[in-house]
């Protein structure tokens, strides 16, 4: 069976959910190696965690030549492995850096790319949200090997054993790819709560929280949800703009989506409606979120959220 690369997305050897759910899906198209640039002696860690989804091969990049630098060496690295692998597909956890290596990547292999898919079939035909969220499209790479970024949560990780074969594979980076250095590089600030783009659950609040997030906060701990924020409330000065979600924000595609006191403006919608339940709560039961909703409570945010995390408690 041929090989379907992952690219491992992890933080100093920390494999990170969204590399288990996309070797979940690259069993769907054959046989999961994952690939790790990262540091050389945090390989054998990566290669017991990847090896229980289902990662037969562990190519291993040591990142000495590849850390200091942005996108292009990543690509350059990839493309080596590739051509080690002969691979029948590349799954790289799409996000802004990695949706760049990918379009780098797809030049270098001569190959069709797609990014941000939500799903892959055995087929390999994806589905994607494009123009803003205004259409769903599924497609198909046709030329060379398919390179296709995954969002988060487009599948649950599922446990299989695989052998997790360590092999270390010697990359060549160009002064060429070198070109454009890291200064400075500043961690997230921990919340205690999970990435907002990464998160199984999110719960969110608009300018119908006034402001005050009390409610929507104690919502998400108690179900260990990332918070989200519509640009009114961001504008306002409530959140910063890292909780953006939407077309200039961010992009977030959970199992669960609880959209408090947001009207459902079409920007907001762009970065959410690919949720896969969507919960609305808005006093205003002409409120446009209410057409794409899953479940929704025409009520007050600040007695219904409350009321719900007393009831989730209960049980
Ligand atoms: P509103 O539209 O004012 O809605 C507030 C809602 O709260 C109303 O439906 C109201 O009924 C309800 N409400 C009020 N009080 C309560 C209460 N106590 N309990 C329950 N419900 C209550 N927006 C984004 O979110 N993300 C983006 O990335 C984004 N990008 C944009 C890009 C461009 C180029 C443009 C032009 C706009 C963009 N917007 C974006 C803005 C977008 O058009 C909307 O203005 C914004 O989403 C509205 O935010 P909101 O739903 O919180 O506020």
């Amino acid at each position: 069976m041929a090989e379907v690369l992952v690219l491992v997305d992890h933080v100093d050897g920390v494999v990170k959910k969204p590399t288990l759910e996309l070797l979940t899906i690259a069993k769907r198209l054959g046989e999961p190696s994952a690939v790790f640039i990262g540091a050389a002696d945090k390989g054998a860690a990566v290669a017991d965690v990847v090896k229980a989804y289902g990662a037969e091969k562990v190519y291993v990049v040591d990142d000495a030549e590849i850390k200091g630098y942005l996108v292009a060496p990543k690509a350059e690295a990839l493309q080596q492995v590739a051509a080690a692998a002969s691979p029948a597909a590349i799954l790289i956890p799409a996000n802004g850096e990695t949706n760049e290596v990918a379009g780098r990547l797809a030049i270098k292999l001569g190959s069709g790319l797609l990014v941000n898919a939500v799903d892959v079939t055995a087929d390999g035909v994806t589905t994607q949200s494009v123009f803003a969220g205004n259409f769903t499209v599924t497609a198909k790479v046709s030329t060379g090997t398919p390179i296709i970024t995954v969002k988060p949560n487009s599948a649950a990780p599922v446990e299989s054993a695989g052998a997790g074969t360590v092999t270390p594979v010697a990359v060549t980076i160009s002064d060429a790819a070198k070109t454009a250095q890291i200064v400075a590089s500043q961690p997230r600030q921990a919340t205690g709560r999970p990435e907002l783009t990464e998160a199984a659950i999110v719960v969110s609040g608009g300018r119908g929280t006034g402001g005050d997030f009390t409610a929507v906060e104690a919502l998400a701990d108690e179900l260990g949800a990332a918070v989200g924020a519509s640009r009114a409330a961001v504008d306002s000065g409530w959140k910063p703009h890292t909780f953006q979600v939407g077309q200039t924000g961010k992009t977030v595609s959970p199992q669960l989506y609880v959209a408090n006191g947001i009207s459902g403006a079409i920007q907001h919608r762009a970065g959410m409606q690919t949720s896969k339940t969507i919960v609305a709560v808005n006093k205003d039961e002409e409120a446009p979120m209410f057409e794409l909703v899953d479940f929704g409570v025409v009520g007050d945010l600040h007695t219904v959220l409350p009321a719900l995390v007393e009831e989730i408690k209960r049980r």
